[in-house]
């Protein structure tokens, strides 16, 4: 049975309880609403694919395709050190904030994982330097773009085993790794987002991420986000608990958790969020890979009004709305509480978002441990390498995660 299974049954089970019409909040076989998801926005992602095959290598900055995340070496911001390992040398970079990452999942049967532990070596989801010879990195598309369909499907079996038995690329998904690939990038503090799946069991990522970063010790490096589900009847209470225990930042996703953003009856849980002054961070747009039935989710539209209706509530459009980045940002250009989390673009799609919005609300985020951190941060340093930039890139880099969470960073 793997986690999808137990997750469609839950949600069937739940549907044919009739709670779903109560909340209006739709199930896994709901049926698209008109308009929810046409035929343009199905031609607009093709289209989006097609465009940066074509356009690859030909943006403002040329080709730039590396031999895996060491590669980046030959960039002037790093290098390598005796071990090997990809380093940034540029110490005139600020601490850098990275409100985009994770750390290793155990869920539904609890494979063992020791979020504590060392690993000689961080297998990344996309695992660019542990292959002979490296994957090929190219900086000029959306990063997920560089998986080999092997490497999905291989990929696919190990967010699965990771509700089973587990295995070795997750159980190198912990805190001392990610503290060391930030001390090795100049990454001062990271947020890591969990993700409650609406599993019958074993779905408490929030709880052990928190507790695992107190055992460690990590509270100056890491702060966790907390998560809820969408379709949880209680989520408006566990958003208040959440919150008293300190909680900054709730992670949502909408394809993943299969829920429009917009959904009536969410409306009570962003004015609760309003209120407490959390941020919600939303997985934003297609990014492509996930499955079809759930790329209706995330159009960009369906943001618009959480952003419109909640004008005090701050909101993070994860990866600038992924292959849906130019209407993402379009609609975060006129929300001033709408704050754009860069990670995934690709540096000519960058270029495109600095210019609309001036570096103003965007955020470094690396989704760690999908990827290198270094592989978002050459993206920033390549966009803003000029001294009419300059401020841009503290912006990106720092500025703008400390405005939006002053008490966090100091
Ligand atoms: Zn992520």
């Amino acid at each position: 049975m793997t986690i999808r299974t137990i997750l469609s049954r839950r949600q069937l089970l739940l549907g044919a309880a009739g709670g779903l019409a109560l909340s209006g909040i739709p199930g896994c076989s709901d049926e698209i609403a008109p308009g929810r998801y046409t035929q343009t926005d199905i031609d607009h992602l093709a289209n989006q694919r097609r465009r940066e095959t074509e356009q690859k290598g030909k943006g403002p900055y040329g080709v730039h395709r590396y031999a895996g995340y060491r590669g980046l070496a030959t960039l002037p911001w790093f290098d390598t050190d005796d071990g090997g390992q990809l380093i940034c040398v540029d110490d005139s970079l600020p601490g850098i904030v990275d409100v985009h990452a994770h750390l290793g999942m155990s869920i539904l049967f609890k494979p063992q994982l020791d979020l504590l532990a060392a690993t000689p070596r961080t297998r990344h989801l996309l695992d660019c330097d542990g292959s002979k010879p490296p994957c090929e990195l190219d900086l000029d598309i959306y990063v997920n773009g560089n998986f080999s369909p092997e490497a999905l499907k291989q990929n696919e079996k190990v967010l699965t085993t990771q509700g089973l038995w587990g295995n070795d690329v997750v159980r190198s998904h912990t805190i001392p790794n990610l503290i060391a690939e930030m001390d090795a990038m100049g990454v001062k503090h990271s947020f890591v987002l969990p993700i409650k799946l609406g599993l019958p069991f074993g779905d408490d990522l929030t709880e052990q991420w928190e507790s695992a970063i107190a055992l460690a010790g990590a509270g100056d490096r890491l702060t966790s986000g907390c998560s809820v589900h969408p379709r949880d009847e209680d989520r408006v209470e566990q958003l208040r608990r959440y919150a008293a225990a300190g909680a900054k930042l709730v992670k949502l996703h909408p394809t993943v958790q299969k829920f429009y953003p917009d959904d009536p009856g969410l409306m009570p849980f962003y004015e609760e969020a309003q209120r407490l002054g959390i941020v919600v961070f939303f997985h934003g747009g297609r990014a492509g890979i996930e499955p079809e039935s759930s790329q209706p989710f995330a159009v960009p539209r369906h943001y618009a009004r959480v952003l419109d209706d909640f004008p005090r509530l701050q909101v993070i459009l994860g990866h600038a709305g992924a292959r849906d980045s130019d209407a993402m940002v379009d609609l975060a250009v006129k929300h001033q509480n709408a704050w754009i989390g860069i990670h995934g673009q690709g540096i000519t799609s960058l270029e495109r978002i600095i210019e609309k919005t001036g570096g103003e609300r965007l955020l470094f985020g690396t989704d760690w441990p999908w990827y290198h951190l270094g592989a978002t941060l050459a993206k920033v340093l390549i966009t803003t390498d000029t001294p009419q930039r300059s401020s841009i890139r503290d912006a990106i880099l720092q500025g703008n995660a400390k405005t939006l969470f002053p008490e966090l960073l100091g």
